[in-house]
């Protein structure tokens, strides 16, 4: 499947904040948010206005770029969203944080959730005791998912549930750190998001 290939630090400057794309990257002082907040590029210090279609499409990319999908797949679950009871906005968020590889990066597992996906696609975890290798599955409550026996050993896995506590578990989940396991205790609210998300502004654009 196609991916973004150029480095990831550009696509946080293009957004002027943190997405949280390069795992322990991204707490040190070498991020580079910290060193050149500013868009990259030749032009990326001018003043620039913006219009309300421009503002709508940077809030698009953030979200599609914090949750790492290209644009047909975040298409995708706008389409969902829009099906679904309630909010499409907020429909929308939690779908993608229902996400396999999100939840496997929420409880830990991982430094980031593009390391989850790798890690997801290998068949390191299994949901409710059967091996899922697919991203993108869409976790349900009480869905519980671990580390499988014989990956429990892989560094980078016991590396990032190491540093992972100072992201801190969201409410809606619940980790058993010692037997490498997590819980889908509710399904997500738009309140366990703490990230600067404006769903409302993707639902604009996609309404034009
Ligand atoms: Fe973004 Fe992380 Fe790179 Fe900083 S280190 S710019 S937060 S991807």
């Amino acid at each position: 499947m196609a991916r973004y290939r150029e480095s990831v630090c550009r696509l946080c400057r293009r957004e002027g904040l943190k997405l949280f794309l390069k795992g322990d990257r991204c707490y040190s002082d070498k991020c580079a948010i910290e060193r050149k907040n500013y868009p990259p590029g030749q032009h990326g210090q001018g003043r620039r206005k913006i219009s309300d279609y421009g503002i709508q499409l940077r809030e698009k990319q953030k979200i599609r770029r914090i949750y790492g999908l290209l644009e047909r797949q975040f298409h995708g679950y706008f389409v969902h969203a829009e099906k679904k009871k309630g909010i499409t906005g907020k429909n929308l968020l939690i779908l993608l944080e229902r996400r396999l590889d999100n939840m496997v990066y929420r409880l830990g597992f991982s430094s980031s959730r593009n390391e989850a996906r790798h890690l997801t696609r290998h068949g390191h975890f299994l949901v409710n005791g059967k091996p899922v290798n697919i991203p993108s599955y869409l976790v349900k409550i009480n869905d519980v998912v671990e580390v499988r026996e014989k990956s429990r050993n892989v560094a980078r896995i016991q590396e990032s549930l190491e540093t992972a506590a100072r992201r801190g578990i969201p409410n809606w989940l619940e980790l058993d750190k010692e037997h490498m396991r997590g819980r889908v205790r509710a399904f997500p609210t738009r309140e366990d998001l703490t990230m600067p998300m404006e769903e409302q502004r993707v639902v604009e654009l996609y309404s034009k």
